[in-house]
């Protein structure tokens, strides 16, 4: 397991051969329109998911144990657990587009997810429309189901390499949208959850997405948990280990701490290249627990770019998927 430390701003000349000033080490704000559009974000999801029904019949005990088979693989979704309404999930899309083009006018996304007229009759000339209308849920390679979600990536993918637009951003967009039915998802089975073992499971149990974040307990010596942001979920994941590649070589696994502040690091892998923004919250200046993640993820984007910065990817390198449209 190796460590090292890095310091922002230590790559901009001059000063490369000055002590370092422990001062300046402190991670620079985050960009004011991030914070703001994390903000609404939130506030958007929690309105979306709306909630959770007091009364809600306990999943069948065949369900609950298709749940406890899952172990590490596959997800609730791709089970048919997560429940979609398509049309909804289009207006949820509109309406995500629509936020981040109002706090991001200059991306170079925003003038392609033009706003739509009306948004729940999705009129031709609206990219949504394109995107549900070649993205048929079931409809994938030979032997493939697709879920709708997967259906939707697809398309997703290739409106943003025809048009030469950044896809990860796109697709987080839609899945932000899915968010208040995953969020249902996990509110309904959270026993079924609770009880699965996940220590070698590096993606959420729900959507089957990387994590966006770690933190390690401060109660429980240090257990690592990996988090989801869009399904609001966070699963025990074992201590050492890559949770993209399954890499368990301690020679090529590492972390980053940022000048002297232990509270944040960055966990990553020589293997695949990826890396993991981690909350320990053993530490007195990492908060013990946070009211927003989103909040929290973006407030800490500028650890982000450091990792970027050294050569790691969130979500390491992976064959797109192509579309068989
Ligand atoms: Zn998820
Ligand atoms: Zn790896």
């Amino acid at each position: 397991m190796n460590t090292a430390t890095i310091n922002p701003g230590q790559n901009q000349p001059p000063g490369q051969d000055q002590p370092m000033d422990l001062r300046r080490t402190k991670l620079p704000a985050a960009p004011p329109e991030l914070v703001a559009y994390c903000r609404q974000l939130d506030d958007w999801v929690n309105t979306r998911t709306g909630v959770p029904e007091a009364q809600v019949a306990p999943p069948a005990p065949a369900v609950s144990e298709a749940i406890r088979q899952l172990g590490n693989s596959g997800s609730l979704e791709e089970m048919g657990l997560v429940e979609f309404d398509l049309l909804t999930l289009a207006t949820n899309l509109r309406q995500v587009c629509d936020l981040f083009r109002e706090h991001f006018p200059d991306d170079p996304l925003t003038p392609a997810l033009a706003a739509a007229p009306a948004l729940a009759d999705l009129p031709a000339s609206d990219p949504v429309h394109d995107w549900f209308a070649g993205a048929a849920p079931g409809k994938g390679k030979p032997g493939e189901t697709r879920t709708a979600v997967q259906a939707l990536t697809a398309t997703m993918q290739q409106w943003a390499y025809e048009r030469e637009l950044d896809e990860h951003t796109l697709l987080q967009l839609l899945h932000w949208a899915a968010a208040p039915f995953r969020r249902r998802a996990a509110h309904r089975y959270r026993e079924d959850l609770a009880g699965l073992i996940t220590n070698e499971r590096g993606h959420c149990p729900i959507c089957r997405r990387e994590p966006d974040l770690a933190e390690l307990s401060s109660t429980e010596h240090g257990r690592r948990y990996l988090l989801c942001l869009p399904c609001d979920l966070r699963w025990h994941f074992k201590r050492m280990g890559c949770p993209h590649c399954g890499n368990v070589d301690f020679d090529r696994l590492g972390y980053l701490l940022v000048g002297n502040d232990q509270a944040y690091k960055i966990y990553h892998c020589e293997e695949c290249k990826g890396y993991l923004k981690t909350i320990d919250r053993r530490d007195d200046n990492a908060p013990l627990n946070s009211p927003s993640l989103l909040l929290e993820n973006a407030k800490t984007c500028f650890l982000d770019l450091l990792a970027v910065e050294q050569g790691y990817q969130p979500t390491p390198e992976k064959p797109r998927e192509q579309s068989t449209l």
